[in-house]
């Protein structure tokens, strides 16, 4: 399975699954800021998707998606709030969650995960799965990205998809 990127606090909420994590070292290990996130990235393999918190919601945080865009990573915008974001990830890591439309797919649940703040659909990992497969639109803005359809777009960050940002 294709592995995700993502800052440690995130990573470490979502508890694990099949699919292989790879969290960004906390600040104070070996390496810190740019370089925890560039070896993260670079650990995952060129498979990797990036989960990407807004700057200053985690640490490191405008490192991941910066690197993502340069490396040429997908990189999907996940919520700033911990608990939303570790919720895109948990669906991602159940084993229903494969990697067809993977990065399509994540960006409809980034989606959800901002529209629904903390009142998250209970929906079982199977539906939750099949659905963010159906409902992803592209953006107006980026074209290559896209998501829910009302919510900001997963790639660009365009609010409610290419009208105005
Ligand atoms: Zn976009």
């Amino acid at each position: 399975m294709r592995p995700l990127v993502v800052d440690a606090p995130t990573a470490a909420l979502a508890g694990s699954g099949p699919r292989p994590v790879v969290p960004v070292a906390p600040a104070g290990r070996r390496l810190a800021g740019a370089d925890a996130a560039f070896a993260a990235i670079e650990e995952a393999g060129p498979t990797a998707v990036v989960l990407a918190r807004p700057a200053g919601s985690a640490p490191g945080a405008e490192h991941l998606g910066a690197l993502a865009r340069l490396l040429r990573v997908p990189c999907v915008r996940v919520p700033a709030d911990v608990n939303a974001a570790a919720w895109v990830l948990a669906a991602a890591c159940h084993p229903e969650f494969g990697d067809d439309d993977l990065v399509r797919r994540l960006e409809v649940l980034a989606g959800v995960a901002v529209a629904g703040g903390t009142g998250l659909p209970a929906l079982r990992p199977r539906v939750l799965a099949r659905w963010a497969g159906c409902v992803w639109r592209p953006c107006g803005r980026c074209s290559a990205g896209g998501g829910l359809r009302g919510a900001a777009c997963g790639r660009c960050g365009a609010s409610a998809m290419g009208v105005a940002a």
